[in-house]
Protein backbone atom coordinates (compact mmCIF):
# COMPACT_ATOMS: atom_id res chain seq x y z
CA UNK A 1 0.00 0.00 0.00
CA UNK A 2 1.26 3.72 -0.54
CA UNK A 3 2.16 5.74 2.91
CA UNK A 4 3.85 8.70 3.74
CA UNK A 5 6.73 8.03 5.78
CA UNK A 6 9.32 9.57 7.56
CA UNK A 7 13.15 8.25 7.08
CA UNK A 8 15.10 10.79 8.87
CA UNK A 9 15.07 14.86 9.82
CA UNK A 10 13.87 16.26 6.42
CA UNK A 11 13.47 13.24 4.71
CA UNK A 12 10.15 12.33 4.00
CA UNK A 13 8.56 10.16 0.88
CA UNK A 14 5.30 8.68 -0.67
CA UNK A 15 6.57 4.51 -0.32
CA UNK A 16 4.96 1.30 -1.18
CA UNK A 17 4.84 -0.61 2.31
CA UNK A 18 3.79 -3.77 2.91
CA UNK A 19 -0.08 -4.26 3.93
CA UNK A 20 -1.18 -4.79 8.14
CA UNK A 21 -1.12 -8.32 8.57
CA UNK A 22 -4.83 -9.57 10.07
CA UNK A 23 -3.76 -9.61 13.61
CA UNK A 24 -6.76 -11.44 16.28
CA UNK A 25 -6.39 -8.61 18.29
CA UNK A 26 -6.70 -5.73 16.37
CA UNK A 27 -8.51 -4.20 13.72
CA UNK A 28 -7.35 -2.90 9.79
CA UNK A 29 -9.18 0.66 9.31
CA UNK A 30 -9.10 1.73 5.60
CA UNK A 31 -8.58 5.45 5.52
CA UNK A 32 -10.94 7.59 3.98
CA UNK A 33 -9.23 11.07 4.40
CA UNK A 34 -6.84 12.25 6.60
CA UNK A 35 -6.01 15.95 7.08
CA UNK A 36 -2.27 17.91 7.57
CA UNK A 37 -1.28 19.52 10.67
CA UNK A 38 1.37 21.64 11.59
CA UNK A 39 3.13 19.06 13.15
CA UNK A 40 3.15 17.03 9.91
CA UNK A 41 4.94 20.04 8.20
CA UNK A 42 7.38 20.36 10.65
CA UNK A 43 8.23 16.86 10.54
CA UNK A 44 8.45 17.46 6.74
CA UNK A 45 10.38 20.48 6.32
CA UNK A 46 12.82 18.66 9.03
CA UNK A 47 12.17 20.73 11.85
CA UNK A 48 11.53 18.28 14.21
CA UNK A 49 12.13 14.20 14.15
CA UNK A 50 9.87 11.22 14.55
CA UNK A 51 10.39 7.50 14.67
CA UNK A 52 12.58 6.44 12.09
CA UNK A 53 10.41 4.51 9.14
CA UNK A 54 6.91 5.99 11.20
CA UNK A 55 3.89 6.46 8.66
CA UNK A 56 2.84 10.07 9.18
CA UNK A 57 -0.46 11.78 9.80
CA UNK A 58 -2.96 11.55 13.11
CA UNK A 59 -5.95 13.25 11.47
CA UNK A 60 -7.94 10.57 9.93
CA UNK A 61 -10.74 8.46 9.47
CA UNK A 62 -12.03 5.62 8.16
CA UNK A 63 -13.82 2.09 7.72
CA UNK A 64 -13.34 -1.18 9.08
CA UNK A 65 -12.65 -4.06 6.41
CA UNK A 66 -11.18 -6.58 9.05
CA UNK A 67 -11.57 -7.22 12.20
CA UNK A 68 -9.44 -9.77 14.59
CA UNK A 69 -10.96 -12.81 15.93
CA UNK A 70 -10.84 -11.21 19.69
CA UNK A 71 -12.05 -7.57 18.90
CA UNK A 72 -15.70 -8.27 19.86
CA UNK A 73 -16.86 -4.17 20.05
CA UNK A 74 -16.17 -3.30 16.13
CA UNK A 75 -17.82 -5.26 12.93
CA UNK A 76 -16.42 -4.46 9.34
CA UNK A 77 -17.96 -1.60 8.06
CA UNK A 78 -17.83 0.46 10.86
CA UNK A 79 -16.79 4.07 10.36
CA UNK A 80 -14.39 5.56 13.00
CA UNK A 81 -12.28 8.08 14.63
CA UNK A 82 -8.52 7.88 16.41
CA UNK A 83 -7.76 9.51 19.20
CA UNK A 84 -4.34 9.70 18.42
CA UNK A 85 -2.65 9.37 21.52
CA UNK A 86 -1.31 5.77 22.76
CA UNK A 87 -1.46 6.06 27.24
CA UNK A 88 -0.74 3.90 29.41
CA UNK A 89 -4.21 4.20 30.91
CA UNK A 90 -3.37 3.92 34.54
CA UNK A 91 -0.32 6.64 35.13
CA UNK A 92 -1.86 9.82 37.67
CA UNK A 93 -2.88 11.68 34.29
CA UNK A 94 -4.48 8.85 32.83
CA UNK A 95 -6.47 8.03 36.42
CA UNK A 96 -7.47 11.84 36.20
CA UNK A 97 -8.66 11.87 32.50
CA UNK A 98 -6.09 13.37 31.27
CA UNK A 99 -4.82 10.68 28.75
CA UNK A 100 -3.03 13.46 26.99
CA UNK A 101 -0.25 13.81 29.36
CA UNK A 102 0.46 10.86 30.13
CA UNK A 103 4.01 10.16 31.59
CA UNK A 104 4.14 6.98 28.78
CA UNK A 105 2.32 9.10 26.05
CA UNK A 106 3.09 7.71 22.22
CA UNK A 107 1.63 9.80 19.43
CA UNK A 108 0.18 8.32 15.95
CA UNK A 109 1.88 9.36 13.48
CA UNK A 110 5.42 10.17 15.41
CA UNK A 111 6.10 7.34 17.63
CA UNK A 112 3.76 4.92 16.22
CA UNK A 113 2.46 4.15 12.42
CA UNK A 114 -0.44 6.89 11.67
CA UNK A 115 -3.03 7.37 9.04
CA UNK A 116 -0.95 8.84 6.09
CA UNK A 117 -1.75 5.81 4.13
CA UNK A 118 -4.10 3.64 2.56
CA UNK A 119 -4.97 0.97 5.63
CA UNK A 120 -4.18 1.35 9.36
CA UNK A 121 -3.74 -0.59 12.08
CA UNK A 122 -3.82 0.52 15.77
CA UNK A 123 -1.85 -1.44 18.09
CA UNK A 124 -4.46 -3.33 19.84
CA UNK A 125 -4.01 -1.70 23.13
CA UNK A 126 -5.41 1.41 21.26
CA UNK A 127 -8.86 -0.85 21.10
CA UNK A 128 -8.51 -1.57 25.21
CA UNK A 129 -7.89 1.83 25.76
CA UNK A 130 -11.36 3.41 23.65
CA UNK A 131 -9.47 5.29 21.18
CA UNK A 132 -10.64 3.97 18.44
CA UNK A 133 -14.42 5.24 17.90
CA UNK A 134 -17.16 4.89 16.17
CA UNK A 135 -18.99 7.80 14.06
CA UNK A 136 -22.58 8.53 13.55
CA UNK A 137 -23.49 7.32 10.76
CA UNK A 138 -24.29 11.32 8.98
CA UNK A 139 -20.58 12.49 10.37
CA UNK A 140 -18.66 12.44 6.68
CA UNK A 141 -14.85 11.26 6.79
CA UNK A 142 -13.57 14.39 5.22
CA UNK A 143 -15.31 16.38 8.21
CA UNK A 144 -14.37 13.60 10.53
CA UNK A 145 -10.70 14.21 9.36
CA UNK A 146 -11.13 17.12 11.46
CA UNK A 147 -11.96 15.64 15.01
CA UNK A 148 -8.80 16.02 16.50
CA UNK A 149 -8.29 19.98 15.53
CA UNK A 150 -11.53 20.35 16.81
CA UNK A 151 -11.49 18.35 20.13
CA UNK A 152 -8.00 20.46 20.50
CA UNK A 153 -10.14 23.65 20.50
CA UNK A 154 -13.02 22.10 22.81
CA UNK A 155 -9.70 21.52 25.38
CA UNK A 156 -8.70 25.25 24.93
CA UNK A 157 -12.05 26.59 25.01
CA UNK A 158 -12.54 24.86 28.30
CA UNK A 159 -9.34 25.52 29.61
CA UNK A 160 -10.62 29.35 29.33
CA UNK A 161 -13.93 28.42 30.43
CA UNK A 162 -15.15 30.79 27.23
CA UNK A 163 -19.12 31.53 27.69
CA UNK A 164 -21.37 34.44 27.42
CA UNK A 165 -20.07 37.67 27.83
CA UNK A 166 -16.57 37.30 26.75
CA UNK A 167 -14.54 39.03 24.10
CA UNK A 168 -11.77 37.35 22.87
CA UNK A 169 -8.90 38.08 20.88
CA UNK A 170 -7.65 35.25 18.42
CA UNK A 171 -4.16 35.60 17.68
CA UNK A 172 -3.97 34.07 13.83
CA UNK A 173 -6.68 33.07 11.80
CA UNK A 174 -4.90 30.05 9.95
CA UNK A 175 -7.40 26.74 10.51
CA UNK A 176 -6.87 26.44 14.24
CA UNK A 177 -7.71 29.92 14.52
CA UNK A 178 -10.86 30.09 12.74
CA UNK A 179 -11.78 26.94 14.51
CA UNK A 180 -11.77 29.30 17.96
CA UNK A 181 -13.68 31.67 16.26
CA UNK A 182 -15.80 28.77 15.07
CA UNK A 183 -16.61 27.67 18.72
CA UNK A 184 -16.15 30.50 20.60
CA UNK A 185 -19.26 31.93 18.97
CA UNK A 186 -21.28 28.15 19.74
CA UNK A 187 -20.29 28.78 23.02
CA UNK A 188 -21.54 31.72 23.57
CA UNK A 189 -19.00 34.07 23.34
CA UNK A 190 -20.33 38.17 22.65
CA UNK A 191 -17.46 39.67 20.72
CA UNK A 192 -14.81 38.14 18.92
CA UNK A 193 -11.54 39.99 17.27
CA UNK A 194 -9.25 38.35 15.24
CA UNK A 195 -5.84 39.09 14.01
CA UNK A 196 -3.94 37.98 10.96
CA UNK A 197 -1.70 39.27 8.34
CA UNK A 198 -3.77 37.22 5.28
CA UNK A 199 -6.41 39.45 4.44
CA UNK A 200 -8.24 36.32 2.86
CA UNK A 201 -7.89 34.61 6.37
CA UNK A 202 -9.70 37.10 7.82
CA UNK A 203 -12.48 37.44 5.43
CA UNK A 204 -12.97 33.79 6.47
CA UNK A 205 -12.96 34.58 10.18
CA UNK A 206 -15.47 37.41 9.70
CA UNK A 207 -17.53 34.72 7.18
CA UNK A 208 -17.31 32.41 10.29
CA UNK A 209 -18.53 34.85 13.22
CA UNK A 210 -15.42 37.24 14.21
CA UNK A 211 -16.95 40.51 15.03
CA UNK A 212 -13.51 42.76 14.18
CA UNK A 213 -10.61 41.67 12.57
CA UNK A 214 -7.12 43.42 12.70
CA UNK A 215 -4.12 43.08 9.11
CA UNK A 216 -0.91 44.44 12.03
CA UNK A 217 0.67 44.20 8.19
CA UNK A 218 -1.74 47.54 7.49
CA UNK A 219 -3.09 48.83 10.45
CA UNK A 220 -2.15 49.69 14.29
CA UNK A 221 -2.99 46.61 16.12
CA UNK A 222 -3.13 49.11 19.36
CA UNK A 223 -5.27 51.47 18.03
CA UNK A 224 -8.00 48.70 16.11
CA UNK A 225 -7.95 46.66 19.97
CA UNK A 226 -8.67 50.52 21.22
CA UNK A 227 -11.59 50.77 18.96
CA UNK A 228 -12.64 47.64 19.84
CA UNK A 229 -12.74 48.17 23.44
CA UNK A 230 -14.42 51.77 22.98
CA UNK A 231 -17.63 49.97 21.30
CA UNK A 232 -17.55 46.61 23.28
CA UNK A 233 -15.70 47.14 26.22
CA UNK A 234 -12.23 45.33 26.05
CA UNK A 235 -11.25 41.84 26.04
CA UNK A 236 -10.96 39.51 28.70
CA UNK A 237 -9.38 36.59 26.90
CA UNK A 238 -7.21 36.29 24.10
CA UNK A 239 -5.39 33.35 22.72
CA UNK A 240 -2.22 32.41 20.61
CA UNK A 241 -3.03 29.90 17.73
CA UNK A 242 0.89 31.28 16.24
CA UNK A 243 3.76 30.63 18.23
CA UNK A 244 4.76 34.56 17.79
CA UNK A 245 6.35 35.28 21.54
CA UNK A 246 6.50 38.91 20.84
CA UNK A 247 2.80 39.64 21.08
CA UNK A 248 2.36 38.36 25.01
CA UNK A 249 4.03 41.57 26.22
CA UNK A 250 1.72 43.71 23.92
CA UNK A 251 -1.21 41.20 25.04
CA UNK A 252 -0.77 42.02 28.63
CA UNK A 253 -0.45 45.47 28.21
CA UNK A 254 -3.51 45.69 26.36
CA UNK A 255 -6.16 42.50 28.09
CA UNK A 256 -8.30 43.62 31.07
CA UNK A 257 -7.99 42.93 34.78
CA UNK A 258 -8.14 39.41 35.57
CA UNK A 259 -8.26 38.13 31.52
CA UNK A 260 -6.42 35.00 30.30
CA UNK A 261 -4.27 34.80 27.93
CA UNK A 262 -3.69 31.42 26.64
CA UNK A 263 -0.72 29.91 24.43
CA UNK A 264 -2.29 27.01 22.24
CA UNK A 265 0.12 26.92 19.63
CA UNK A 266 4.24 26.40 20.73
CA UNK A 267 7.18 28.03 18.38
CA UNK A 268 9.74 26.30 18.14
CA UNK A 269 13.36 27.74 19.67
CA UNK A 270 12.37 31.75 18.96
CA UNK A 271 9.61 31.25 20.96
CA UNK A 272 11.05 32.70 24.16
CA UNK A 273 10.08 35.88 26.00
CA UNK A 274 10.72 38.02 29.03
CA UNK A 275 7.77 39.97 29.96
CA UNK A 276 7.82 42.12 32.68
CA UNK A 277 5.73 40.06 35.74
CA UNK A 278 4.35 43.00 37.42
CA UNK A 279 1.60 42.82 34.98
CA UNK A 280 0.46 39.45 35.43
CA UNK A 281 0.23 40.43 39.32
CA UNK A 282 -0.88 44.03 39.34
CA UNK A 283 -3.58 42.91 36.54
CA UNK A 284 -4.40 39.51 38.21
CA UNK A 285 -3.98 38.10 34.99
CA UNK A 286 -3.61 33.78 34.33
CA UNK A 287 -1.30 33.22 31.74
CA UNK A 288 -2.11 29.57 30.55
CA UNK A 289 -1.94 27.00 27.76
CA UNK A 290 -3.30 23.83 26.23
CA UNK A 291 -2.38 20.85 23.96
CA UNK A 292 -3.94 18.10 22.35
CA UNK A 293 -7.19 16.92 23.92
CA UNK A 294 -8.41 14.17 26.03
CA UNK A 295 -10.11 11.44 24.85
CA UNK A 296 -13.60 12.65 26.46
CA UNK A 297 -12.91 16.04 24.42
CA UNK A 298 -12.30 13.87 21.34
CA UNK A 299 -15.71 12.30 22.39
CA UNK A 300 -17.25 15.76 22.54
CA UNK A 301 -15.94 16.87 18.78
CA UNK A 302 -17.90 14.05 17.46
CA UNK A 303 -20.77 15.03 19.01
CA UNK A 304 -20.24 18.31 18.04
CA UNK A 305 -19.92 17.42 13.97
CA UNK A 306 -22.56 14.90 14.12
CA UNK A 307 -25.13 18.08 15.82
CA UNK A 308 -24.49 19.79 12.29
CA UNK A 309 -23.82 22.69 14.22
CA UNK A 310 -19.99 23.56 12.70
CA UNK A 311 -19.32 24.41 9.46
CA UNK A 312 -16.28 22.47 9.19
CA UNK A 313 -16.40 22.35 5.40
CA UNK A 314 -15.31 25.64 5.32
CA UNK A 315 -12.00 24.71 6.56
CA UNK A 316 -10.96 22.12 3.84
CA UNK A 317 -9.35 24.42 1.15
CA UNK A 318 -7.69 21.36 -0.79
CA UNK A 319 -7.68 17.77 -1.26
CA UNK A 320 -5.12 15.58 -2.86
CA UNK A 321 -4.86 12.13 -3.66
CA UNK A 322 -2.26 10.24 -1.26
CA UNK A 323 0.11 9.66 -3.88
CA UNK A 324 0.55 13.29 -4.23
CA UNK A 325 1.15 14.04 -0.56
CA UNK A 326 4.66 15.82 -1.03
CA UNK A 327 2.42 18.30 -3.22
CA UNK A 328 -0.27 18.50 -0.65
CA UNK A 329 2.68 19.20 2.21
CA UNK A 330 4.40 21.94 0.05
CA UNK A 331 0.63 22.99 -0.42
CA UNK A 332 -0.19 23.64 3.16
CA UNK A 333 2.80 25.43 3.97
CA UNK A 334 2.15 28.51 1.90
CA UNK A 335 -1.00 30.42 4.00
CA UNK A 336 -3.47 30.43 0.76
CA UNK A 337 -4.18 27.27 2.18
CA UNK A 338 -6.71 25.76 5.23
CA UNK A 339 -7.03 22.36 5.88
CA UNK A 340 -5.63 19.99 3.39
CA UNK A 341 -6.88 16.46 3.09
CA UNK A 342 -5.08 13.42 1.83
CA UNK A 343 -7.58 11.30 0.26
CA UNK A 344 -5.91 7.35 0.13
ZN1 LIG B 1 -0.78 7.25 31.50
Amino acid sequence: MKAVVFHSLGNVSVDDVPNPLKLDDSIIVRVKAAAICATDLRIFRGERSAKENVILGHEFSGEIVNVGSNVKDFSVGDKVAVYPILADGKCEYCLKGFRNRCVSRKTLGIDVNGGFSEYFQPPPEMIRLGHIMKLPQNVLFEEAALLEPISTVINSLEKLQVGFGDNILIVGAGPMGLLHVMLSKLKGASNILVSDYVEDRLNIAKELGANYTINPGKEDFGERVKEFSKNFGGFNKAILTVGVAGIVEQLLDIIQPQGMISLFAGGGKAFTSIVDLNKIHYKELVLTATQNATSEQFRKAIGLLSSGSLNIKRLISHKFPLENALDALNLRSELKALKVLLIP
